[in-house]
């Protein structure tokens, strides 16, 4: 079964624990955890130490994404990322980049924090040409020589992070895409994480679907398990086309802009951090939207029974959505892994991915009105969903005709 990702906010650790606990009674035979990895990044590692060891009573991986993409920013030289042992406040180039000295202090940072698996450092990169690129894949190398001359015993995950636009272009996959996977491959890395950006915007357009789609088909070409990074968006859509499984946050974080998290670690932007707290993840629409929209719309007869959480373990009543929304979230995303693997093709696992966003481009149009009429500024994008039934029905449509011939 595909597996999820889950990477908590700094406030999510009691949520963790809670999610990860075992049942209260011994004897009842103990189910899967809604978690299948435990992803945190280093900054919260750092500051919550209990995350790993709900990870590891758990007995799932426990991952520190050490994001030094934030190495090619300025950060805020009083933020808990600066204080990391491999941080630098100051935007380095490539050229400043010491491979074997952030290799190792990434690394041994990782093992401090209890890391069962080993993250790569890596690099934004704008396009498969960019330096960026080039040293990502040096990093990975260098991280792999570490882990094996060490005799660390940890697998090695490594990040692919790029520009969507550049690295999904047909003419750049064997460039980008490609090239990452077969030097993952040549090092025995054990699992590759895609983390294009920007990609999850209610406004993202058909093309750009079709670029991510073909991306990641190209990533699945290599050996090793490939999983969508930072990507709560098209995770369950990029696990019907074949991807391992996803990373996203709780009701935030969920999906990918690279420049925007560079930029707001900076000193002068502080101020302009995001406003507001998680969302309420609503599994029909597949995202999390601002509470207040989501309680005028799970207050209202007309639109509660199409959008309440349709399982009573998870959310007996409608307050429990609202309330205790960061492990709905979780939970609901688990559920519809399960219900993708059920499902005994690929062709399949499209068609209902093609179906659930039909579905909810005609439900946020409703949901839309509806907040409109309450004069509640947010709308729930459509463009996206309409792009995304189009994209799995056509893949759904290429893998029947390949299927045939
Ligand atoms: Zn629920």
């Amino acid at each position: 079964m595909a597996q999820l990702l889950i990477r908590p906010s700094l406030n999510d650790h009691q949520v963790i624990a809670d999610l990860l606990a075992p049942p209260p009674m011994p004897t009842i035979r103990r189910s899967r955890p809604p978690i299948a990895q435990l992803v945190a990044d280093a900054h919260i590692a750092a500051q919550r130490p209990t995350l790993a060891e709900s990870a590891n009573d758990a007995g799932i991986p426990f991952l520190v994404d050490p994001t030094t993409v934030l190495l090619q920013s300025d950060v805020d030289p009083t933020s808990s990322w600066a204080k990391l042992p491999f941080a630098s406040a100051r935007p380095l180039s490539v050229d400043d980049i010491d491979v074997e000295g952030l290799v190792e202090q990434v690394v041994q940072f990782q093992m401090e924090q209890g890391a069962t698996r080993i993250i790569a450092p890596y690099l934004y990169a704008s396009e498969p040409g960019d330096p960026a690129f080039a040293m990502s894949i040096r990093l990975l190398a260098s991280t792999a020589h570490y882990v094996r001359d060490n005799d660390v015993p940890l697998p090695v995950v490594a990040i692919l992070c790029g520009q969507l636009r550049q690295f999904a272009s047909a003419q750049a996959l064997d460039l980008g895409v490609g090239r990452f996977v077969d030097a993952a491959e040549a090092h025995g890395v054990h699992t590759v994480g895609l983390c294009f950006s920007p990609v999850g915007t209610p406004g993202d357009s058909y093309s750009k679907l079709v670029g991510l789609f073909r991306a990641a088909a190209r990533a699945t070409r290599a050996p090793m398990p490939i999983v969508a990074w930072r990507q709560g968006i098209y995770g369950p859509a990029l696990v019907a086309a074949g991807l391992a499984g996803y990373e996203t946050g709780i009701g935030t974080g969920e999906q990918t802009n690279i420049a925007r998290q560079q930029a707001n670690r900076r000193a002068k932007d502080k101020a302009r951090r995001t406003g507001g707290g998680p969302g309420t993840y609503l599994d029909q629409f597949g995202r999390s939207i601002p509470k207040p929209a989501a309680e005028l719309l799970l207050g209202i007869n007309e639109m509660r029974p199409k959008l309440m959480c349709d399982d009573e373990g998870c959310c007996p009543t409608v307050a429990d959505t609202l309330d205790n929304g960061r492990p709905h979230a979780v939970r609901s995303r688990a559920r519809q892994l399960a219900e993708l693997a059920e499902q005994p093709h690929r062709r399949w696992r499209l068609h209902t991915v093609a179906r659930h966003a039909e579905a909810a481009a005609t439900l946020a149009k409703q949901a839309n009105r509806v907040l409109e009429s309450a004069a509640i500024k947010h709308k729930i994008g459509t463009k996206n969903l309409e792009a995304l039934a189009q994209v799995m029905t056509e893949l759904g449509q290429a893998d029947q005709t390949s299927r045939s011939a």
